[in-house]
């Protein structure tokens, strides 16, 4: 089953807030980048407000992520927290799915390839001629990501 996260609007009340939170196992929901994954769950918990011709969500989303970094391919899970805030136009639909609304939200967060870097630096380097020692036959993949930056960029501007 596609995940979803809909709202029914005959069941909202003008002005009245109602709260809600969801889990999704984040493999469902189709996230993942070269070098970045979310693991294990997602879980999104906010309000819903309707306002005349608007439907107004907000609040946030946590879960794991695990990086790779672009120089040593070192993997390093860290905790993620989104803020979520959406205003959607409500016409004549009485069912609202903003799960692609999600997923836009945590992709166009997406920074590009990371470096360990910091205080890992060396052990970044000494990882780097490990891996060209073992791998010394291999051409690294070409970034995928420019076309994404330029369309986060856009959303940016238009802000
Ligand atoms: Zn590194």
């Amino acid at each position: 089953m596609r995940p979803a996260l809909c709202f029914v609007l005959s069941e909202l009340q003008e002005g009245l807030p109602v709260s809600f939170s969801r889990e999704y196992a984040a493999k469902d929901l189709d996230l993942d980048f070269v070098d970045l994954k979310y693991l294990g769950k997602l879980t999104v918990t906010g309000t819903a407000e309707k306002q005349s011709d608007i439907l107004h969500v907000y609040g946030k989303m946590t879960g794991r992520t695990e990086k790779t970094c672009a120089r040593c391919a070192k993997e390093t899970a860290e905790p993620i927290e989104k803020r979520l805030d959406l205003y959607l136009p409500v016409q004549d639909q009485n069912e609202i799915d903003i799960i692609n609304e999600l997923r836009e939200n945590l992709v166009l967060d997406y920074e590009g390839p990371y470096t360990c870097g910091g205080a890992d630096q060396e052990e970044c380097q000494r990882t780097i001629s490990r891996n060209l020692a073992q791998h010394s036959h291999e051409i690294p993949p070409k970034s995928p990501f420019d076309v994404l930056k330029k369309l986060r960029n856009i959303k940016k501007e238009n802000h």
